[in-house]
């Protein structure tokens, strides 16, 4: 299945082609949109920038279009996955095996090879088919969002609902979600690589171009679907959608399918082959010893293929990739969406999780509690963050004086001005509404909390630049025009803008301010447990006309300080515990202030002094004077505060380095460099197309818990794959020491090479992949990781294997030389034999739900598919004994109901033999028999 997809992963060029014409009489298909002028674009597509498209045209262009989406590869097809069931060595050795058959007249024998082949193949399809439609479905949940702007409000839709037409909203971080024509531009760069195959961002403006012929790259005034925006913000119309745009022409498919063979498949299938080896060269060697022996020749070959088959773990890749396929779709239904399938094993292998703060830790809902003011008077604001009813008073004292209701709308119109968000009331609803960045959404809030109407307040001025707000930067401004000058509002985190400020507004007036009594305030307020954001303003210097950027920032004033709340995830807490008993590291990292950092920390239990912790520029401090230092230290850090995104990659390194496997959340462009390196990069669901791009898996709600929820999925999957494994190899050990024995002390053969295919391929063909199904046991959180590098067939496995393998084998010839000796006949001693060991067989099954817990202890309902698997199972082999087709070809014969009870009682010798073994494992040290532990 899997090679198939990469081959079909591949992109298909196709020749270009025409798209369908536009009804209005322009044909809006493939038009030079870079040399239209935009009120030209927009009067074509009857746009309007304000209100954006309705409804009803939405629906006729979606209608006239289509929808803006690439068609996804194709899955393979049912008939597709059966032939490759097929694929196989040791499926050709049996097709050998029935031509022989056939050649020396032996249909009955080919007819059941035949049968048995197809049966096998069937129970593949079946499993990898669910694989598949399993897959697809979580193609389904990675859809992107786009944000709009329809009927006059800003809103997020499904990007492939967007039509010709619409006003969309770029961002960094995000992908270019059609083809547009840009209005506006703001220190916007995209990279379009993937048109273009140049790597460097391009930077673009909204300026019409002269030359209709201007490859993509240049038309700088476009932006094109697919493509990756690096920097700033932009606002554009669509012109193209689905395959109309420029990469739908390219390429009838973008979604090239990602390696879905992972490390841990690829291994077993080498371990599969070699075991192959060996077992073919072995089997041919004892049906030499055969023939020596006196067998004849065509039951010597029959033999060594009989035996192989039993030998050698065929249907191990399929049942893992089943075994895979089960986690990821447990993991879709905690919200953990894989994007590389080896993440669904590493995540069992994870040591360390390097964590982000807001939003992974805390719910992101910031709720301005406090103000403080330069001349140090503190205020409360009540009522909940996202609404804008409230009151704000002083801390010491009930009412606002005029001076202080003063001060604090200067404050939040600063606030308003510098502000990307959006908060409403919504009458019809009777709720507020509100979108865009939570800091940005609280500071509205305070706003209105004082009575102010933020809307009016920004449409009352006139905005001649824009610094939006990157978490690298730390700060976000605007710059506006008021009574012929251009001022600028400015918020930020007090590293980066106190430095600016050289003065503070108090009472109205302008005074100097005193540097280190403003900073010993700010620092009791982080201290405090508050979010804190410095809000400034300044003006810029007459006659200065432009540009507005970071460089150009005159000396600022400073207007006070807001301290947000952002509670905890209620969860995060007992996740972070969960985590360490796990033996897993958990650290935070964040932008903000190391003291609102602690306190957090504290509370979830991640640090508990000032050693915990350190910051971005200590770190780096450290780093310069010595490298080895800096990493020693990071070995103790808990809480990594005022972390820029280099830093954060620098930690990421370090923690590899030191042996770690690491899992890192990001959501930002600049988080890029840390998931790409980390082990497993974990993207948020609202975080940015560039980290889920990059990132292995995606937590769909952005929760902590939920990363630690996959972890022990991760586990559970790897455990289960250990079980499927014990109980393929352990029967195939049982077949090959039933068939030593007879064959050393010269005997004739227990079984006879149908049986032993029947006993290998159908008798425990459905238990194997049932085992897949176990409910993860809730242990597996309790022990450290599986270390990545170390083999899933180890030293404690083997000893596991052998203890069942061996019972089932001595005890089989057991009841093979007793039945012997009392008098029953060959075929008769056989027919039971084989009995015994398809009822040992289920046994096992049951052992096999558990590497270390007594099988009495997992309930039924962990594994109904187990049950049903065996009760199927066995009754497939009593319907055997009792048809006379079956009997014939298999050579079986009905049991009276007391030998089947007799022989049901011998064969639990399996199940004690497990029992006891377990019980002294459990006795050792758990770590060392596992020897997977990590100290
Ligand atoms: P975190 O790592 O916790 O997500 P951020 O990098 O988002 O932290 O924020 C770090 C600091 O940047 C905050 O303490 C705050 O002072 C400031 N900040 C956060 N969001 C904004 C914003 N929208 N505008 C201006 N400053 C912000
Ligand atoms: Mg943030």
């Amino acid at each position: 299945m899997f090679k198939q997809k990469t081959e079909q992963g591949q992109t298909i060029l196709k020749p270009r082609h025409k798209g369908p014409a536009g009804s209005n009489g322009a044909d809006i298909s493939r038009k030079n949109w870079h040399t239209i002028p935009h009120d030209e674009v927009m009067r074509q597509f009857e746009s309007c920038r304000q209100r954006g498209l309705t409804e009803s045209q939405v629906e006729k262009r979606l209608e006239q279009y289509g929808s803006n989406a690439l068609p996804a590869h194709k899955p393979p097809t049912v008939l597709q996955i059966f032939l490759h069931q097929f694929r196989s060595p040791l499926i050709y050795i049996l097709f050998i095996a029935a031509i022989v058959c056939i050649l020396i007249g032996d249909m009955k024998d080919a007819i059941f090879i035949f049968a048995v082949l197809l049966l096998n193949a069937f129970l593949g399809t079946i499993q990898e088919w669910k694989a598949e439609k399993g897959a697809a479905a979580l193609q389904s949940l990675m859809q992107t969002q786009a944000h709009v702007l329809r009927d006059g409000e800003r809103i997020d839709i499904p990007q492939g609902e967007l039509v010709p037409g619409d006003i969309v909203f770029l961002e960094s971080g995000n992908k270019v979600p059609a083809d547009v024509r840009l209005l506006e531009a703001n220190n916007l760069s995209i990279d379009e690589s993937l048109l273009t195959g140049e790597s460097l961002p391009v930077e673009k403006n909204v300026s019409t171009l002269e030359d209709p012929a201007l490859p993509v790259g240049d038309r700088r005034n476009m932006a094109y679907a697919g493509s990756l925006i690096i920097q700033g913000r932009g606002v554009g119309v669509v012109v193209a959608t689905g395959l109309q745009t420029e990469v739908g022409q390219i390429a009838e498919s973008v979604t090239a399918a990602d390696v879905t063979k992972t490390p841990l498949i690829i291994r077993m299938e080498r371990f599969t082959r070699r075991i192959a080896v060996v077992v073919l060269v072995g089997t041919f060697i004892l049906g030499g010893v055969a023939l020596i022996q006196g067998m004849p020749a065509m039951d010597a070959l029959f033999f060594a293929i009989a035996l192989s088959v039993a030998a050698i773990p065929e249907g191990l890749p399929v049942v893992m990739t089943v075994a895979l396929s089960i986690a990821t779709q447990r993991m879709a239904r905690r919200n953990v969406i894989v994007r590389k399938l080896p993440a669904v094993e590493g995540l069992g292998s994870c040591t360390y999780i390097v964590s982000d703060k807001t939003g992974t830790l805390t719910v992101n809902r910031q709720t301005l509690r406090q103000v403080l003011l330069p001349d140090g008077q503190r205020f409360k604001v009540s009522g909940e963050g996202y609404h804008g009813e409230g009151e704000v008073t002083p801390v010491s004292g009930e009412y606002l004086s005029d001076a202080q209701y003063r001060s604090l709308a200067g404050l939040a119109r600063a606030g308003i001005l510098c502000n990307e968000g959006d908060l409403h009331y919504r009458p019809a609803k009777g709720d507020w509404s509100h979108q865009g960045d939570a800091v940005d959404i609280a500071l509205l809030a305070f706003g209105y909390k004082l009575h102010l109407a933020p809307d009016e307040i920004r449409n009352a001025v006139e905005v001649a630049g824009e610094i939006p707000y990157e978490s690298e930067r730390g700060y976000a401004a605007v710059f506006y025009r008021e009574n012929d000058t251009v001022k600028v509002a400015i918020k930020g985190a007090g590293e980066h803008l106190l430095p600016f400020c050289e003065q503070a507004l108090i009472d109205g007036e302008r005074r100097p301010m005193d540097r280190a009594e403003v900073e010993r305030q700010v620092n009791t307020f982080a201290e405090e447990g508050y979010r804190v954001l410095v809000i400034a303003e300044g003006e810029m210097p007459a006659g200065h006309t432009g540009p507005f950027g970071p460089e150009e920032l005159p000396p600022l004033t400073l207007l006070g300080f807001i301290g947000m709340i952002d509670p905890l995830r209620p969860e995060a807490g007992e996740a972070v515990r969960r985590c360490r008993e796990a033996g897993i590291h958990v650290a935070m990292v964040t932008g903000d202030h190391p003291a609102t950092a602690m306190s957090i920390a504290r509370e979830l239990g991640i640090a508990e002094s000032r050693e915990d912790i350190i910051t971005g520029a200590e770190l780096e401090a450290l780093f310069n004077e010595d490298p080895a230092q800096g990493a020693e230290k990071i070995r103790d850090i808990r809480v990594f505060a005022r972390v820029g995104p280099l830093q954060k990659l620098t930690i990421v390194e370090t923690l590899i380095d030191q042996g770690h496997f690491v899992a890192v959340t990001g959501d930002g462009v600049n988080d890029a460099p840390a998931l790409k390196k980390a082990n497993i990069g974990v993207a948020m669901g609202s975080g940015s197309d560039i980290a889920k791009d990059i990132s292995t898996i995606i937590v769909t709600d952005d929760n902590f818990a939920t990363i630690e929820a996959g972890v022990e999925e991760g586990r559970f999957a790897y455990a289960n794959i250990r079980k499927v494994i014990w109980f393929l190899i352990s029967n195939g050990t049982a077949m090959i020491v039933l068939s030593l024995l007879a064959l050393f002390l010269g005997m004739p053969l227990p079984l006879i090479p149908v049986q032993i295919l029947w006993a290998n391929l159908v008798t425990c063909g459905i238990q194997d992949i049932a085992l897949a199904f176990e409910a993860g046991e809730p242990e597996v959180m309790k022990r450290p990781p599986y270390k990545p590098t170390e083999s899933i067939f180890n030293r404690p496995m083997v000893v596991q294997t052998l203890v069942p393998g061996l019972t089932m084998g001595v005890v089989c010839f057991g009841v093979f030389c007793w039945f012997l000796q009392a008098g029953y006949e060959l075929e008769q001693a056989r027919n039971l034999t084989l009995l015994a060991l398809v009822l040992m067989e289920n046994y096992h099954a049951g052992n096999c739900r558990s590497q270390h817990r007594s099988v009495f202890r997992v309930p039924l309902r962990d594994n109904y598919v187990l049950v049903a698997g065996v009760l199927i199972a066995h009754g497939l082999h009593l319907l055997a004994m009792n048809l006379p087709l079956f009997q014939d070809i298999l050579e079986l014969s009905p049991v009276s109901f007391i030998e089947w009870l007799e022989l049901a009682l011998l064969a639990s010798t399996v199940l004690i033999a497990v029992e006891i073994f377990k019980f002294f494992r459990r006795r050792s040290d758990y770590h060392e028999s596992n020897g997977g532990a990590r100290s």
